[in-house]
């Protein structure tokens, strides 16, 4: 047993120091990045932010709004050839990735989708526990099969197996193992890693090869996205943040809540109503059952599901986030999403902000 004594941190753990800066306005600033991958040699152009690979978020109809907003989007696994084919002359190949586990009926359904529509040029090989030696042996496998294309694996969360997974053929290493909003994994079994931490350590091994990271998981607020950014993940990805949207396709559910009022004039009661959508981990018993039928005996779940205020169409959420980041940007005095990670100093701090009326989210 050893125990490691150096700090890791969260994103609540640090502020951003403002920097004397010379941009007028937040317009001023360009969110576009490009980026060559390592062994597929293709270009990126884009805003980094991606929409994740979950139910309610990683869904076609997202994909077609994120990119309008040149956002990029990781789609479910369980996404069939049909269901890619309903959208294959809306969607553009190169803000969109398909996603597979390391099954094999995973990786059949992704070779079927490949082989009608090679344009398709990103592959997103997701599990939630990227160390075993089985899960770099197919990323060595998919990388064979498919050298041209841009392959995303994870998650990780530290500089090791980054490393190892890119020389076995990632372009992109996903980041993260337990910071996320409907994940248990840090409760269940105890492993984990402090997401700040993670990213900074994982980019600058991924740097060093040439390689790319996203930082997935952990984001609550626009400013946790600046941060990410700020440490240096080259995309960040979100969940929770894209969750609770028209085009997530989940069900609105409405609650009608008594407020112990009385109209004067109808004499009638008062009611509130609120409208939610359900929003769950890949990995929690909702999934399971939704995806497989069941929990297998041998493995419990490892994601929960929560009833989340539901929020009209995603655009605006979008608008949000972007708005944020350009706002971050000029405070620091980054003319460009590039060079935000030049121009950060982080502070840590002991309290993120002022929560005496909430706790920080909007109405
Ligand atoms: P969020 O942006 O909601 O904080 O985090 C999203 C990320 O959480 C996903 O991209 C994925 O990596 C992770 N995730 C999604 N579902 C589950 C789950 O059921 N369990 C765990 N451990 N992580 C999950």
């Amino acid at each position: 047993m050893r125990i490691e004594d150096s700090p890791k941190l969260d994103f609540s753990d640090v502020l951003i120091r403002p920097k004397r800066s010379t941009l007028k306005s937040r317009k001023d600033v360009d969110l576009v990045r490009e980026y060559t991958f390592k062994h597929s040699k293709k270009v990126y152009r884009g805003i980094p932010i991606m929409a994740s690979n979950m139910d309610g978020v990683g869904m076609l109809d997202v994909a077609v709004k994120l990119q309008a907003h040149d956002l990029f989007t990781c789609l479910v696994k369980t996404y069939t050839l049909e269901d890619i084919k309903k959208y294959s002359e809306v969607l553009n190949p190169e803000n969109f990735a398909v996603s597979t586990g390391t099954n094999q009926k995973d990786y059949k359904n992704l070779v079927d989708i490949l082989t009608k529509y090679p344009q398709i040029s990103y592959i997103c090989i997701d599990v939630a526990n990227g160390y075993s030696e089985f899960f770099g042996d197919f990323v060595q496998k998919v990388r064979k099969q498919y050298p041209t294309h841009t392959i995303i694996a994870g998650n990780v969360v530290t500089a090791d197996m980054t490393q190892e997974l890119i020389l076995r053929g990632a372009d992109i290493v996903k980041v993260g193992i337990g910071p996320g909003s409907v994940c248990t994994t840090r409760i269940q079994t105890g492993v984990g890693y402090p997401q700040l931490s993670a990213i900074l350590e994982c980019a600058d091994a991924a740097h060093g090869l040439g390689a790319h990271v996203i930082g997935d998981g952990g984001c609550t607020c626009p400013g946790d996205v600046a941060k990410a950014f700020g440490v240096g993940a080259d995309f960040v990805m979100l969940g929770g943040m894209f969750a609770g949207h028209d085009e997530g396709g989940g069900t609105i559910i409405t609650e009608k809540r008594d407020l112990g009022l009385v109209d004067p004039d109808t004499n009638e009661k008062i009611y509130e109503l609120k409208k939610y959508m359900k929003f769950y981990g890949m990995s929690s018993e909702t999934a399971m059952k939704k995806n497989y039928g069941a929990v297998a005996e041998y493995r419990s779940s490892e994601g929960k599901t929560v009833k989340l205020p539901y929020r009209g169409a995603i655009d605006h959420t979008v608008l949000d986030i972007l708005g944020g980041l350009r706002s971050t940007c000029t405070y620091v005095g980054a003319r460009r999403l590039k060079e935000l990670s030049k121009s950060t100093t982080f502070v840590r701090v002991a309290r993120q902000f002022n929560q005496v009326f909430g706790d920080g989210k909007k109405d």
